[in-house]
C-alpha cells in the first residue's frame, strides 16, 4: 500500500516536469479537505478537517511534497480547511487592510505612491487558508484584457506611477499569451519602468515557468521583478528551484515574501531553513509579513514579540542579505511598517 502510494506521489512529481503540464495540474488539483486527507493517509478527524465557503484547492505536485501520515506537516496546514476557521475572533475582519478603500477602479489598487497594484486574475494555483484576500470581491474585478482597459487608462493618466505590480489572485494563472499582451500594453505607457509579478504559482506548480513565458519576459523593455511567495523550505524542491533559475538566467531578480505562521514557520529552525534555502538559490528574502487579521485565520497568529525574537535569532546565523524585513500592513500608512 505504501509503495503504491509513493508511486502515485512519484507520478505526481514527474507530471510537473512536462512543458505546459501546468494546465493539467490545475485541472487535476485536490479540491476538498477530505480528498487531501485520503491522499496523505490522515484521518480527517485528527485535524478537524472541514469544507467551507473558501474551497480547498491543492495541485498534486504540491501535495506530493507533504509527508504521508503527518497531520502536522507544515505544507498541509497551510492549505487544509479546519474547523478552527469557522471560529469568530475579535479583531479579525473581512477586509483587514482597508483594501476596499484603496481601490482606484475595479481591478486597480493604490496604497503607496509610485506604484499601483493590478488585480490580473481572481484565481490562484493554491488556496492558502491564511490569505487576506479570501473574502475579496474578485467577481467584481476584471480578468481579461478588455476589462483591464479601464485600469490601464487610469495608470496611463498618472505619470507618478513608475511601477505596476501584477497581483491577484495570481498573475501567472493567466496564459502566456495574455501575459504577453498585458506586458506590451504596459510597455506602451512611457512612465512605467518596472513590472513586478507577485506570484506563488512557480512555488506550487514548477512547470508554470514555460519557454513561452520566458520569451515574453525577455522581449519587453520593462524591468521585470519576480516576488514569489514561499513560507517553508519544504516547498522549495529541486523542480521549483530549477523553474525559478530559468527566470534568474534572463536577468530577472527573484525575491521572496513569506507570512509568519503558527506551527508552520514560527521556529528558529524553520525560518533559518527557509532563508538559507532561498539564498542558496540566489533568491533574496524580501519580506516576512505579520499575519493580516483576516476572519478565519486567527489560529495562524504569532505575536510580534515572537516574530522579532526569531528575526534576531536568524540574524546571528545568516548574512545580512538573507534577513527579510519583518513588516506589518497598517491601513492608511504610506508604506508597510517595519517591525524588525
Ligand atoms: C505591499 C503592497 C505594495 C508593494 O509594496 P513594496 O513595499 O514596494 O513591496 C504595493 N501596493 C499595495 C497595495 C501593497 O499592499
Ligand atoms: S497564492 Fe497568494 S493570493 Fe492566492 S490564496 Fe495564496 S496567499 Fe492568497
Amino acid at each position: 500500500m505504501t509503495s503504491h502510494l509513493s508511486q502515485t506521489k512519484q507520478a505526481d512529481r514527474s507530471a510537473s516536469n512536462a512543458e505546459n503540464s501546468w494546465h493539467y495540474e490545475m485541472k487535476q488539483a485536490i479540491r476538498s479537505s477530505h480528498e487531501l486527507c485520503v491522499y496523505l493517509k490522515i484521518s480527517p478527524h485528527t485535524i478537524d478537517a472541514e469544507e467551507n465557503d473558501f474551497p480547498v484547492f491543492v495541485p498534486r505536485s504540491f501535495a506530493a511534497r507533504m509527508k504521508t501520515g503527518d497531520p502536522a506537516d507544515p505544507l498541509l496546514l497551510q492549505v487544509v480547511a479546519q474547523a478552527k476557521e469557522s471560529v469568530t475572533t475579535d479583531g479579525y475582519a473581512r477586509d483587514p487592510n482597508g483594501e476596499n478603500d484603496a481601490v482606484l477602479a475595479a481591478g486597480v489598487l493604490q496604497k503607496y505612491s509610485s506604484r499601483a497594484l493590478l488585480i490580473t486574475s481572481g484565481a490562484c494555483a493554491v488556496h492558502c487558508r491564511y490569505c487576506f484576500r479570501r473574502h475579496y470581491p474578485y467577481s467584481e474585478s476584471p480578468t481579461g484584457l478588455e476589462q483591464w482597459r479601464n485600469s490601464l487608462d487610469i495608470i496611463s493618466r498618472d505619470p507618478k506611477i513608475e511601477e505596476v505590480i501584477l497581483s491577484g489572485g495570481d498573475p501567472l494563472i493567466l496564459s502566456d499569451r495574455a501575459i504577453g499582451r498585458l506586458l506590451s500594453e504596459l510597455a506602451d505607457i512611457p512612465h512605467i519602468k518596472h513590472v513586478r509579478f507577485h506570484t506563488r504559482t512557480p512555488v506550487i506548480i514548477a512547470s508554470r515557468i514555460t519557454t513561452a513565458l520566458i520569451a515574453q519576459l525577455k522581449s519587453t523593455r520593462l524591468k521585470i521583478w519576480f516576488v514569489i511567495h514561499s513560507n517553508h523550505a519544504n516547498e522549495l524542491d529541486g523542480e521549483v528551484l530549477t523553474g525559478l533559475s530559468k527566470v534568474q538566467q534572463i536577468g530577472i531578480p527573484v525575491l521572496n515574501q513569506a507570512v509568519l505562521l503558527r506551527n508552520i514557520n514560527d521556529s528558529e529552525t524553520a525560518l533559518y531553513n527557509l532563508c538559507k534555502r532561498l539564498i542558496d538559490a540566489q533568491i533574496t528574502p524580501y519580506y516576512l509579513h505579520q499575519l493580516d487579521e483576516v476572519a478565519g485565520a486567527a489560529h495562524f497568529h504569532v505575536s510580534v514579540e515572537r516574530g522579532k525574537e526569531l528575526i534576531a535569532a536568524i540574524r546571528k546565523r545568516l548574512p545580512g542579505y538573507a534577513i527579510p524585513r519583518y513588516v506589518k500592513e497598517i491601513a492608511g500608512e504610506q508604506s508597510k511598517t517595519v517591525l524588525a
